[in-house]
């Protein structure tokens, strides 16, 4: 085991941008990238609000916004490793242990920006048709659904801008929402009103996703009337949120009520030489441009606290 100066685990916005900083401090970064290099944004169809990153002709994409700055990153000298943490110890202070499925690291400081997965619904028929019918990732999946009905649950950012995404190929998209105001915000409320393919179930929450072998319905209640219905359809996308992958960090930092990491205006954790950015700490702006700044500000503090120890 090589002692590294700085690991940083994951490799969405915050990742790839701590590692940017780190490489060009001369720290020479192991970023272990997780099941999915660049996180959600890989995910995402198409990013119109990252600054700098525009083109009037036609929206750039999540995947090519990772690829440049996966690029950037390597190119100033962070070294990827396509691997998953599975097992850490911080209990000791640095150096630290960190255990992947493929090899262990010691490191002298941790960056930790392992994100957040969304939420599931809980209700029967989920896990059953996930792959088959049911998704949690628009972009990923939109395309099987061309020619077919699909619903999208819940009120958000992300319900809308996937709904919208969606009716690229579905020739329907119902937005089931358990309240009769959208969170999401007005632009996307607009675009989404707009959209002659999408409509709108109101104070309705889905109790069951029904099919044979694939979706074929969902069973709905009206929260306000109590009404009971079936609504057949050939997809259910579910963007009710997101919780922090921070389990194998459980005992080893402090977390909040919630789950997430919890960090100062510094971006240190509860462990001296442990740092954290992006979504796995932050509930509330959990933008790319807000994951980018913490990114950098947790490389900018583990450097300084690299060198205050030299
Ligand atoms: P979110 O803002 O937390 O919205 C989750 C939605 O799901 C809410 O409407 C919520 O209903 C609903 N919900 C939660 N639990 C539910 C349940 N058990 N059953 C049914 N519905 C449920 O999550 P998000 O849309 O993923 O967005 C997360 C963050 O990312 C936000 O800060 C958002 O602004 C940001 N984001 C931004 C963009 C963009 O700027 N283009 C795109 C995507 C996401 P209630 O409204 O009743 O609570």
């Amino acid at each position: 085991m090589e002692k590294e100066r700085v690991v940083i685990i994951g490799s969405g916005p915050a990742g790839l941008t701590a590692a940017l900083y780190t490489a060009r401090a001369q720290l020479d970064p192991v970023v272990i990238t997780g099941m999915q290099i660049g996180g959600q944004i890989a995910l995402t169809a198409e990013v119109e609000n990252y600054p700098g990153f525009f083109n009037p002709e036609r929206t750039p994409t999540g995947p090519e916004l990772v690829e440049v700055m996966q690029q950037q990153a390597e190119y100033f000298g962070a070294r990827l490793e396509y691997d998953e943490v599975i097992e850490v110890d911080f209990t000791g202070g640095s150096p630290f242990y960190i255990k992947t499925h493929g090899k262990e690291y010691i490191a002298e400081a941790v960056i930790v920006t392992a994100g957040a997965s969304p939420w599931k619904l809980g209700v029967p028929g989920e896990e059953e048709f996930i792959g088959r019918g049911v998704s949690y990732c628009g972009t990923c999946d939109g395309f099987f659904f061309r020619g077919k009905d699909v619903v999208v649950v819940g009120g958000g950012d992300s319900a809308l801008e996937e709904s919208i995404f969606l009716t690229k190929f579905a020739t329907r998209v119902r937005v089931i929402h358990r309240r009769d105001e959208l969170r999401a915000g007005v632009t996307l409320q607009e675009r989404a009103s707009r959209n002659d393919k999408i409509s709108f179930i109101w104070d309705t929450v889905v109790d069951e996703i029904a099919g044979n072998g694939v979706v074929e319905a969902v069973k709905t209640t009206n929260l306000k009337t109590g009404a009971q219905a079936e609504l057949d359809t050939d997809g259910v996308f579910i963007f009710i949120g997101h919780f922090p992958n921070s389990k194998f960090l459980e005992g080893q930092l402090a977390l909040d009520e919630q789950n997430y990491v919890i960090t100062d205006e510094m971006m240190r954790t509860s462990v001296p030489g442990i740092f954290a950015a992006g979504e796995i700490q932050d509930p509330i702006w959990r933008q790319i441009a807000t994951s980018v700044g913490q990114g950098c500000a947790a490389a900018m503090s583990a450097e300084r606290w690299l060198s205050e120890r030299e």
